[in-house]
């Protein structure tokens, strides 16, 4: 099975047009990119996309409603919905410290969601 894919190479700002040949389900041959940093990239990508996990969740105890997290390595893209979603009733509480596991092994895909950033305790009322 042969056919052409196009994708953006995003690992520097540079953001290369790739133009990827696929024959037989293996990469042929990457044009577009302008450093090999691309081919390899696009191999990846053709063979086990992934994609990073950024989410909020709710936050209790804090001057903010909501906490940000992200996954801590990236995840199979077509995992990224089931971790958004495993997320949904999470609710952590205050003081939270940047990098804090708020769900280990999410979705089952053996990476963990992290804080963004540490929160700290609301004041008490005066
Ligand atoms: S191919 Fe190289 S130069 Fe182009 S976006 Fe990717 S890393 Fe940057």
């Amino acid at each position: 099975m042969a056919g052409e894919r196009r994708m953006t190479c995003i690992n520097c700002p540079m953001g290369c047009e790739l133009a990827v040949r696929v024959e037989n389900g293996e990469v042929a041959e990457v044009k577009g990119n302008q450093c090999p940093r691309g081919a390899a990239y696009a191999k990846a990508e053709s063979a086990h996309p992934v994609r990073m996990v950024t989410s909020t969740v709710r936050l209790r105890g804090a001057d903010v409603a909501q906490l940000p997290v992200k996954s801590a390595a990236p995840v199979p893209k077509d995992k990224v919905r089931d971790c958004v979603r495993a997320l949904k009733p999470v609710a952590v509480d205050a003081p939270v410290a940047a990098g804090a596991v708020i769900l280990a092994d999410a979705a089952g895909t053996g990476v963990d969601i992290v804080a963004t950033r540490g929160v700290a305790r609301a004041a008490p009322d005066a």
